[in-house]
């Protein structure tokens, strides 16, 4: 089993594949990516993380060379080369290469990076443990972008106090976690922070809105506090990794 890596056409190993410097990811995060799991040649959810992949290259004008049907055939393609059974698979789009200029030129071409690598889906009924702190992102948390600084320094705090998500809280309501969205459950009901430029559009958060419709179990997507998690019954955490 090897970690087959797509760049621009060329297929190698994860360590071999080699990125220009010009590419904009790297001087700017001017990039945006999905990630889904896979299992037995299925990916899950496949064509909600496509559409948002699309949908995300479109607000940020990056341009998309491909079609959805070419992205899933690649995404497989990648998935089979490598020959996991069990996979989490990443892809992202970068906007052209040049010189670092922060006004980027106007153009047709961008960078698709494919990866994949072996992933075990957790226990769904395993307990997390959380911290929470101030959520000091950007305004563009619904576009999933690679500019994830503070998520990367939050995880990091999160994992040292051997917790592992960070809640966090824009004031005194609660958003989402570093890398989850997050729901609390109160007398029967569920509450999660509404779609609006501070929360990623999870995609396992719009399932388990779907499963809760489905069980005719009240779901909200309303803002919830600090305090209203604490005097919750459950706290759940969601993302597509887990
Ligand atoms: N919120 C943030 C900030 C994330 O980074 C992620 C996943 O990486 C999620 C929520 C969960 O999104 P999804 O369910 O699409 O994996």
């Amino acid at each position: 089993m090897t970690r087959i890596t797509y760049y621009n056409g060329e297929f190698g190993d994860f360590r071999d594949i080699k990125i220009p410097l010009t590419d904009r990811s790297i001087f700017f995060g001017d990039a945006i990516y999905d990630a889904a799991v896979g299992k037995d040649g299925n990916i899950y959810l496949e064509d909600r993380h496509i559409e948002r992949f699309f949908s995300n290259a479109k607000k940020l004008n990056i341009p998309i060379n491909i079609s959805k049907s070419e992205l899933s055939r690649l995404l497989h393609e990648v998935a089979d080369k490598s020959g996991f059974a069990e996979y989490f698979i990443y892809f992202q789009l970068s906007r052209f290469s040049e010189e670092r200029i922060h006004s980027y030129t106007e153009c047709n071409k961008s960078n698709l990076l494919i990866t994949v690598k072996e992933h075990k889906t957790k226990p769904i009924y395993e307990t997390v443990r959380l911290i929470s702190e101030e959520d000091i992102r950007y305004g563009m948390c619904d576009i999933k972008t690679v500019n994830l600084l503070p998520a990367v320094l939050a995880s990091k705090r999160a994992e040292t106090a051997g917790c592992d998500e960070c809640v966090f809280y824009k004031g005194n309501t609660v958003t989402e976690c570093a890398h989850s969205n997050i729901f609390i459950v109160k007398d029967g009901e569920v509450f999660t922070h509404p779609l609006t430029n501070r929360i990623l559009p999870g995609i396992t958060r719009g399932r388990v809105l779907e499963f809760c419709r489905e069980l005719d179990i009240p779901c909200y997507e309303e803002e919830f506090s600090l305090s209203d998690m604490l005097s919750s019954d459950e706290v759940l955490i969601s993302s597509t990794s887990k």
